[in-house]
């Protein structure tokens, strides 16, 4: 099936610019480093899932859901982007939100919680759960037995139907660096739930494009990423009726900057925040794009790229999550 039949709802500014940093660039006295600023989707202050998001929502009203349930991280972007995505889509929204990041105040009541309210969604709360997804969908059936049409929605927006936000991504990226004049070295992106790195992979397959795709992981080894990413790529490719186009070694994942874990802050993280801000007045996030930027600048002071490089930094956003890690950057 061809992506284009696929009923979407709109909902980003798109496209979202591609911008040089030439300061940040100069800094590091590597690659050109471009900026893809998917944070500018325009949705509740923006971010990566709602790409997904059009394609999600897209569904549910093609099946008359009158409420969609989602689940996440007590500071999910993704829960916020959902709950305004149903909002402008005139549905009810349930969400699950897990418990498993201990922090402050803060991180329970101000940033993405405090525009999760204000948006006016159900707000259910877990503990730490095994399988998220499963008690999400718990939560679904309960509300079709009490009389409602509700449509579940995974972590992250992550099923392959999510994903083809970023095989779209991918599409337009690559006509941005045609009209640039850009021939890309490598892209860099925070990978969580697998949605965004497996959709950009399959987007640029589809378009005969082998630039390599980094995912920065935020959540597990990446070995184990790694795995994750793939199986979804190829569900993806096989919703669109694709035979396996992503080359299996295709798939690289690096586990190296998420520590101490999910959600929680290291050294790395807070200077590549710090850097952003100040050379370019680019707001990246703590739990995935300030990750996936310290990432991407230990690679260049390791001398991955030579100055005749371009590298794509896609900024996936979370810049709502700052206000819970206020005390992170005291
Ligand atoms: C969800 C998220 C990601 C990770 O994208 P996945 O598709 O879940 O891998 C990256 N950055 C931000 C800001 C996010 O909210």
């Amino acid at each position: 099936m061809d992506i284009a039949d696929f009923p979407k709802f709109p909902l980003a500014h798109l496209p979202t610019p591609l911008e040089l940093l030439p300061h940040l660039s100069r800094e590091l006295g590597g690659p050109e480093i471009f900026v893809k600023r998917d944070d500018c989707t325009g949705l509740a202050s923006g971010g990566n899932k709602t790409r997904k998001l059009e394609y999600l929502i897209g569904e549910a009203l093609e099946n008359q859901a009158d409420t969609i349930v989602t689940v996440g991280a007590t500071q999910s972007n993704h829960v916020r982007q959902t709950i305004a995505a149903a909002a402008k889509a005139g549905l009810a929204c349930e969400v699950l939100l897990e418990q498993a990041v201990t922090r402050d105040d803060d991180y329970e009541a101000n940033g993405n919680v405090l525009l999760d309210r204000l948006m006016g969604a159900t707000i259910h709360t877990c503990e730490p759960s095994d399988d998220l997804n499963r008690d999400g969908q718990a939560l679904a059936n309960e509300l079709a037995q009490k009389g409602a049409n509700p449509t579940f929605i995974p972590l992250g927006g992550s099923s392959p139907l999510g994903a083809l936000g970023y095989v779209e991504c991918a599409f337009e990226l690559l006509t941005q660096t045609i009209l640039l004049n850009i021939e890309m070295s490598a892209i860099f992106v925070a990978t969580g739930s697998q949605g965004t790195q497996a959709g950009l992979l399959v987007g640029l397959a589809a378009e005969g494009n082998s630039t390599p795709v980094h995912g920065i992981a935020v959540s597990r080894p990446g070995d184990q990423q790694a795995e994750l990413v793939l199986d979804l790529t190829r569900r993806t490719e096989a919703l669109l009726e694709l035979g396996p186009i992503v080359p299996e070694g295709s798939v690289l994942c690096d586990g190296g900057y998420y520590g101490p874990g999910y959600g929680q802050p290291n050294d790395a993280m807070v200077e590549a925040v710090r850097l952003c801000a100040r050379l370019e007045g680019l707001i990246l996030d703590p739990v995935y794009s300030g990750k996936a930027m310290a990432g991407l600048i230990d690679k260049i002071r390791n001398g991955a790229y030579t100055k005749q490089d371009k590298v794509v930094f896609i900024h996936t956003g979370g810049q709502a999550a700052l206000g819970a890690y206020r005390s992170v950057f005291d």
